[in-house]
């Protein structure tokens, strides 16, 4: 029989993890403390607290909530032979890298596939391979009565209570009538719809013309879709969430235009939110158009594009007030060195047929931190807010995930100030072959990220495992536990 020691006090109850002389910022306090973390959990914030079992001294470090990018595309199932370069294992990697500790990547419905099908589907291809928790939005492309009637309420129930829906690609889209019923299901059962907002028909007609005339280069991809497309769907989706009376969120906002109409919508009290990406920071429409004999302006393609200059400060400028809730990524990797990425089927494609998207799940954070926070735009607050904090709460994991608090998930960086970085995608953690943002110097880097309470990167080093993540079951979203806005 083996005698029974009674564990000391200090060790049943004792910590896990200490992390020392944190100077933590949350989106609302500052304060110098210990952390105390038990079973991947935040159990104690207070100075000198006993020895953990591992110690870890932040002392000069800045020490803030794990990112939670709330707008990614891994391993995403694709038509005509395109593959996204990410899947769970190498997505996860790059995000711990960056400073992220939680995705919320999409299980996108086929037409005339079921949406309970490709959420099982969407589960296989993250489990066992995840490094960091996850979370599913839903792609609504083929909302049947089944779908609007049975699927979609079943599985908000069971922790689906976000959808993307699609103005826009011809495997994707709704029409107005679809975008009517699926908002309905969203009010009536608690659920937030992300619209990804540009007219279909607009981008077909100037698409058809730029062809037909010849200009079939990346950087007609930009013209084929300008400010307006984007601005007329936006008005065209408030006005539809004013008429259902449901809040939306309008993802990957790229400028002035569609900023007025979101302005224009908190003037009439309508719950309107708004998110943007690094692209509409840091890209302009010439990224799409240099090396014009090449082809590299194909990696910037993405959709809406970058604008130009003064776009890109009226974002930054909306950062700043207010206007956006949410900053994420859309990381949407493809190679472009592939016949399944930017080179599909080997070739250099007519602008209209390139896979669209760009990686950014590891930059993210650093070039918001460095733009925002360490250019004196943004108070760190407001940093921890936009990418942590307002997504967890606007898809219902909160306070679970996007805070520093007694019960909260351990996920946290150590991010040294001081530091100023060239990104290098060679440096980088992702499958994807390039960065947009390869030469661009940033200050302020993610140095250690711990998720659950175990370190997953230190000083660029993934030390994670594929398959620790957990699947995150969301709760209500928070657009429908807040009174409305008003101007
Ligand atoms: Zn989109």
């Amino acid at each position: 029989m083996p005698s029974h020691t009674p564990e000391p006090a200090a060790d049943k109850d004792g910590f896990d993890l200490v992390i020392r002389h944190a100077d933590v910022a949350t989106a609302a306090d500052r304060f110098t403390c210990d952390i105390g973390v038990r079973d991947g959990v935040i159990t104690a914030l207070a100075r000198r607290l006993p020895e953990g079992r591992q110690e870890i001294d932040a002392a000069g470090r800045l020490v803030l909530p794990g990112g939670v990018d709330a707008h990614c595309h891994l391993d995403q199932p694709m038509p005509d032979g395109m593959r996204m370069a990410d899947d769970f294992v190498t997505g996860t990697r790059s995000a711990a890298c960056g400073g992220t500790t939680t995705v919320i990547p999409f299980a996108a419905q086929a037409k005339s596939e079921s949406l309970a099908a490709a959420v099982s589907d969407y589960h296989h291809r993250a489990e066992g391979k995840a490094a960091i928790d996850y979370a599913f939005h839903l792609i609504v492309s083929d909302p049947t009565p089944a779908v609007l009637e049975q699927e979609l309420p079943r599985l908000i129930a069971q922790g689906y209570t976000s959808f993307k829906i699609y103005m826009t690609y011809d495997d994707l889209k709704l029409n107005d009538r679809q975008i009517l019923e699926v908002l309905d299901v969203a009010r009536q059962h608690r659920a937030l719809v992300m619209v990804h907002a540009e007219n279909a028909d607009c981008i077909g007609w100037l698409t058809d013309r730029l062809t037909a005339a010849g200009h079939t280069a990346p950087r007609y991809h930009a013209m084929s879709r300008p400010s307006a497309v984007e601005r007329e769907a936006t008005h065209r989706a408030i006005t539809f969430a004013e008429l259902v009376d449901v809040p939306i969120l309008i993802v990957h906002v790229s400028g002035r235009e569609a900023i007025e109409q979101i302005r224009w919508a908190h003037g009439q009290g309508l719950r309107i939110y708004a998110e943007t990406c690094p692209q509409y920071l840091y890209l302009t429409a010439d990224d799409l158009g240099l090396d014009d004999h090449g082809y590299h302006g194909a990696k910037c393609v993405c959709s809406p594009p970058p604008r130009d200059a003064q776009n890109r400060d009226v974002v930054w400028n909306a950062i700043a007030d207010g206007l956006f809730s949410v900053f994420s990524s859309d990381h949407a990797p493809f190679r472009y060195d592939d016949p399944h990425g930017k080179k599909l089927h080997g070739q250099e494609q007519p602008f209209q047929y390139i896979p669209n998207g760009i990686p950014g799940l590891e930059t993210r954070l650093p070039l918001l931190f460095s733009g925002g926070v360490m250019s004196g735009l943004i108070d760190v607050h407001r940093f921890v807010a936009l990418t942590a904090t307002e997504p967890a709460k606007l898809y219902g994991l909160y306070p679970r995930k996007g805070t520093i608090a007694v019960g909260a998930d351990a996920d946290l960086v150590l991010w040294d100030t001081e530091r100023r970085v060239t990104i290098r995608n060679r440096d980088l953690h992702h499958a994807v072959d390039y960065t947009p943002y390869e030469g661009t110097e940033v200050q302020g880097w993610p140095v250690l990220t711990i998720a659950a309470g175990k370190v997953v990167c230190d000083n660029g080093q993934f030390v994670g495992e594929p398959g620790a993540g957990r699947f995150l079951p969301c709760g209500t979203p928070a657009a429908f536990v807040q009174p409305p806005r008003r101007g």
